[in-house]
């Protein structure tokens, strides 16, 4: 799953605005203080979901739709998010509630829904400053939206009218980032024999990637194809470009024992993701694009890392689901270092907001297992058990508006 305080870099720059409503407040005083969302629920109604925003004060707020993948967006300004504040599971309509800060001291709130819905919003009732939305499935009401003779549409309620033909948007591929560990001026560890890990791990990649590509509704990206050398930092940074889904660096192990053998796989530790959340908070200007596809530049503290913090451990947890099919596949093609998935600080690892693995196919300093590490038909089963446990963790979790999820809908 993609996290919950998701980046919208798939679809922002093909998002197109549909409708817009404002609504501003004639009766409320110019507001001093943000209103905080105290509380925000998403319900089942009958043919519907409803969203309920508990809000502490008056605000104004916008609500549109935007296409690719199929979104109700609400902006609410001035507002501020509860620190106490748990975004609400998927319900009905609703497969993903996502809240990003807004420039100019407002939040967004994002519903992603799988198909064209109606929203409307119920009146305000006196003394309560909850704002109800009910998304119900189906076309809106052409009448209301085109002909000049239909009754129009009460005064509270707004009929979305999404633009958008009146086909499924184009899904799109999942992109999995594999990145051959080292390269270039940085060998990694080398066997008894000789074997450098930067090639070993520059071969397993490549037929990954090929695996991938073959797979329906993938797509791999490697964060370097030749011997060279690419800062960490940078390998990130390039599977942040390529909007990747995944996250999955191969290296081969190496420590003094020649007798230790087997694969293991790692996910960041929650301390290393602590450590990074810090980083980011430090360096607000390059946390842009980060939470919600909007700058934390000027966003308060707590506001800042409450965002951060969700989108980091929803990549996490992704991460460690990943990880374990993966360990499985592993486990049937060999030997098997660490039975359980391993956490630790690697810098590759960091990326907030994909979920990342880092795979120790074998021990290089084994004389064994370095045989086996040179062995063309040994990469390739390495690359085929990576490959089942990625295509198992995406079948069970297919990300919104990608091909594999609309595969997997279609499937019996
Ligand atoms: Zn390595």
């Amino acid at each position: 799953m993609r996290s919950l305080v998701a980046s919208d870099r798939s679809s922002r720059h093909r998002a197109r605005l549909a409708g817009l409503l404002l609504v501003s407040c004639a009766l409320c005083p110019a507001p001093s203080l943000a209103a905080q969302i105290r509380d925000l629920r998403l319900t089942n109604i009958a043919g519907g979901t409803r969203l309920e925003v508990g809000l502490s004060d008056s605000v104004t707020d916008a609500i549109f739709t935007l296409d690719h993948p199929s979104r109700v967006v609400l902006d609410l300004k001035p507002a501020t998010l509860d620190r106490q504040l748990r975004l609400p599971a998927p319900q009905g309509l609703v497969h993903q509630l996502r809240v990003g800060p807004r420039d100019g001291g407002g939040l967004r709130i994002v519903l992603e829904v799988d198909r064209q819905v109606v929203a409307r919003r119920l009146p305000p009732v006196a003394g309560d400053r909850r704002l109800v939305l009910e998304l119900t499935a189906g076309e809106p009401a052409r009448a209301a939206a085109s002909s000049p003779a239909s009754t129009p549409a009460p005064a509270a309620a707004v009929v979305m009218t999404p633009t958008a033909p009146r086909t499924l948007p184009a899904a799109r591929d999942l992109v999995i980032a594999v990145d051959a560990g080292h390269g270039g001026e940085d060998p990694g560890a080398t066997g008894p024999d000789g074997t450098r890990e930067k090639n070993v791990t520059l071969a397993v990649a490549r037929v990954l990637a090929e695996r991938i590509n073959a797979e329906r509704g993938m797509r791999a990206v490697l964060t370097r194809d030749g011997d060279y050398f690419v800062p960490l930092r940078e390998r990130i940074h390039r599977a942040r470009l390529a909007q990747a889904d995944l996250f999955v660096s191969v290296h081969a192990d190496a420590v003094r024992d020649p007798t230790v053998a087997g694969s293991s796989v790692y996910v960041l530790s929650a301390r290393g993701a602590t450590n990074e959340a810090a980083k980011w908070l430090a360096d607000r200007e390059n946390a842009a694009d980060l939470v919600g596809g909007v700058s934390l530049d000027d966003k308060d503290n707590v506001l800042a890392s409450v965002l951060l913090d969700l989108s980091q451990s929803a990549a996490m947890s992704s991460s460690m689901v990943a990880a374990e099919k993966v360990l499985t596949e592993l486990n049937q093609i060999g030997e098997v270092r660490k039975s359980r998935v391993q956490q630790a600080g690697f810098v590759v690892l960091k990326s907030p907001d994909i979920p990342s693995l880092l795979i120790e196919t074998a021990y290089i300093t084994n004389p064994g297992e370095e045989r086996r590490l040179r062995d063309e038909k040994y990469q390739a089963r390495l690359a085929d058990a990576i490959l089942s446990g990625v295509r198992r963790y995406f079948r069970e979790n297919p990300p919104p508006g990608t091909r594999l999820a609309a595969l997997v809908a279609q499937a019996p």
